[in-house]
């Protein structure tokens, strides 16, 4: 591997040929540095030019120093760290590294003094942003001429920080690499993207690995074991429904492994609960909770981490035939529990309640997280940057939260108690998939949940709002993808300080 980390003391002769990211609160230390000696003058003038809050990019006048200079954050480090900034300064980097160009960057992290953990979150934080640059559309492969990217990413730190810095760049580069491996797949038109698709996709990535085993359930392996719910959902479509489950064993046997279940729904035209053109027009999206799974366990692979995640994927395409599910079937669950369908439409409950059930019983699990773009309600509640989160355990709520906080991963407790209970009341079978009411729509979806794993640690991620961007345009985001990874390394950390205590 090529060397990544670099102090202001080293040779930098490459830097001339890369985009230099510095800080505007570093120009004094910039300008009497020897590399940028050269440039005092013009940085002088910047920061006298530098009194807003928008990044700052000069291409001229540096004289073969770099190719250009982009000045973050005239407010100083010792903000950078708040949540609001680095989602600006995010905003900011995206704004300056455009998807799809050729890209050298020397991101001097200088700015931050990695001896302390908070500002090792930050440069995380904001590696992650940089690295996510390097994926674009082309990558699809649907352009006549795609444009193919160079893009690599060196780091300026103190010289004592370096190998600090080395571990927080390999961790951000791992996160990311599943950020767009989960990115790549979310994005992937329904047409090629179905649920044999992913579960060939998931198969074929564990052929590579020793420590990656795939399984696959098809539709006769599914009815033997009675998922009968995911089984309604995808039976209207004409690709069959599957459920995968890709366990990375990264510690012994005995360990009892963390479950990570997707919402696969590859496609959702609402069923004969036809959704109008509009809204089923992000539906492709309805897949960015597997997708997010499967990028976690890519992430702890390239980090080796010492512990057993197994991934479960509950893939369905949900469309209106005279095969489909109808409003007021009632199917019977994986869990045995009955339920009435109200809304076909509804249909992420369905498909989760089965992998929940199943993990539950299957698999042994430490605990239960389940990532879904489950109700559009989760918007209407926290918006488009925050996930809402449901669990039935005090201990994992707070883990989640306290992960959510190192992770700049946001995201918000919803309420979980028996005063929802009505919500998934039915007259004829054991619980109804839809509430008779307009109330608590994201709350009712995850309350429908909880009756699947009562015993064990669950938690659930609401990730309607933030598992896709639509600004500038649609796209999946990875999250929460930054969230899980960080909530599995304190779980190690966790066990590590158990087991020396
Ligand atoms: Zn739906």
């Amino acid at each position: 591997m090529s060397k990544s980390v670099f102090a202001w003391h080293d040779e930098l002769d490459w830097l001339a040929n890369f985009h230099l990211i510095s800080w505007t609160s570093q120009i004094t230390a910039l300008a009497e540095g020897p590399v940028l000696n050269n440039a005092k003058a013009l940085l002088q003038e910047i920061s006298e030019k530098s009194i807003t809050d928008e990044a700052i990019t000069v291409r001229y006048g540096l004289k073969q120093i770099c190719q250009s200079l982009t000045l973050l954050n005239p407010q100083g480090d010792a903000q950078i760290c708040d949540a609001g900034n680095i989602s600006r300064l995010n905003r900011q980097l995206k704004s300056v590294v455009q998807p799809g160009k050729n890209y050298l960057i020397a991101f001097d992290l200088t700015a931050l003094d990695l001896s302390k953990k908070e500002n090792q979150q930050a440069a995380v934080a904001l590696l992650i942003t940089l690295y996510n640059q390097s994926y674009h559309f082309d990558q699809l492969g649907y352009r006549s001429n795609p444009v193919v990217n160079e893009f690599e990413v060196r780091l300026i730190t103190d010289s004592a920080d370096n190998e600090t810095a080395y571990a927080l760049n390999i961790k951000a580069r791992a996160i990311s690499q599943g950020m767009m491996l989960a990115r790549k797949l979310s994005d992937t038109p329904s047409c090629d993207c179905t649920p044999s698709d992913v579960a060939r996709k998931m198969q074929l990535y564990s052929q590579s690995y020793n420590n990656i085993e795939c399984k696959v359930l098809d539709v006769k392996a599914m009815e033997v074991l009675s998922l009968g719910a995911l089984c309604a959902v995808g039976k209207g479509s004409i690709n069959p429904p599957c459920l995968v489950e890709l366990s990375y064993q990264g510690a012994s046997n005995d360990q009892q492994p963390w479950v990570l279940i997707g919402k696969g729904v590859t496609f959702d035209s609402g069923g004969l609960w036809l959704k109008n053109g509009a809204g089923m027009s992000t539906m492709k999206y309805d897949m960015c909770g597997a997708a997010a799974v499967f990028g976690v366990i890519e992430t702890i692979r390239l980090l080796a981490l010492p512990i057993n995640v197994t991934a479960v994927v509950a893939l369905a395409e949900n469309m209106p035939t005279d095969r489909a599910m109808r409003p007021g079937d009632v199917v019977t669950t994986h869990a045995g529990l009955t339920v009435e369908i109200i809304n076909t439409d509804a249909e992420g409950r369905l498909v989760l309640a089965d992998a929940i059930s199943y993990a539950h019983e299957q698999l042994n699990p430490s605990g239960i997280i389940n990532v879904a773009t489950l109700t559009g309600a989760v918007v209407k509640a926290l918006g488009y940057e925050i996930t809402g989160v449901m669990s039935n355990n005090e201990l994992l709520l707070s883990a989640l939260q306290s992960a959510a906080i190192q992770s700049y991963d946001r995201i918000w407790p919803l309420p979980l108690d028996e005063s929802f209970s009505g919500q998934v009341k039915s007259e004829i079978a054991d619980l109804c998939n839809t509430p008779p009411n307009d109330a608590a729509i994201a709350v009712s979806a995850g309350y429908f949940l909880s009756k699947f794993s009562p015993e064990r640690p669950w938690a659930h991620l609401d990730v309607g709002g933030t598992a896709l961007t639509r600004e500038p345009f649609l796209q999946a985001t990875g999250r929460p993808i930054p969230l899980l990874v960080q909530f599995l390394c304190d779980v190690l950390l966790e066990r590590t300080e158990e087991s020396a205590a």
